[in-house]
């Protein structure tokens, strides 16, 4: 994703309400019991958490300046652990962009590219389920693009990504997702704008 927007853009409006979520506990208590033969509820509540843009930035601050600044993973993490705990469905993804950026992954990426990329490393840490490979995933070479693939727990998608001559996509072109019994798909590709999640199948009465 190229839009080089706040990372936190996609948190920043975010409202978490323990209310909702208590509810939406109650409904999904309450459906599994009526239901009774099944262990599929008629309603299921599934949070999708998305980041993009996030270009290195890892600790709250300016890379650049060493100043503190509302920005980085770490913010996020705080943001998306509480989401967990308030919400065991969530589909966590990236959108890309993720590996350039700041003076951090520029020295891992140019200087010295042993250990795990930075970003991998934290991302890992929080369980993310996709990332979207943005365009600048790209800035130090393939090499090392492949090595922070390869480190990453979660896959690399794009739908749109060939090697020259071959009819199949370099990267996983999509994932299906079962969370709650519903099957969700994400599809991505390069200079897309947004990711599309997909609600593919519902193994139950109905989605909400
Ligand atoms: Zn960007």
């Amino acid at each position: 994703m190229n839009a080089d927007c706040d990372p936190l853009q996609t948190m920043k409006n975010r409202k978490f309400s323990p209310f909702i979520y208590s509810l939406a506990t109650l409904v999904i208590m309450l459906a599994l019991v009526l239901v009774g033969r099944s262990f599929v509820p008629d309603r299921v509540q599934i949070t999708i958490l998305g980041t993009t843009d996030l270009h290195g930035n890892i600790l709250p601050i300016d890379y650049y300046t060493n100043k503190p600044d509302n920005r980085g993973l770490a913010k996020i993490a705080t943001l998306i652990k509480r989401v967990r705990k308030e919400q065991p469905n969530v589909l966590l993804i990236d959108s890309g962009d993720t590996i350039q950026g700041t003076p951090l992954e520029s020295f891992h990426g140019r200087k010295n590219n042993q250990p795990i990329d930075p970003m991998m490393l934290v991302m890992n840490s929080l369980n993310y389920d996709s990332m979207t490979v943005g365009n600048h995933e790209y800035n130090f070479g393939l090499k090392v693009l492949e090595k922070a693939r390869s480190e990453a727990k979660f896959p690399w998608l794009s739908a749109n990504t060939y090697d020259k001559g071959k009819e199949q996509t370099h990267y996983k072109p999509y994932i299906v997702k079962d969370i709650a019994g519903v099957r969700i798909g994400v599809l991505t590709s390069e200079y897309c704008v947004v990711d599309v999640v997909l609600v593919l199948r519902v193994e139950g009465v109905g989605v909400v």
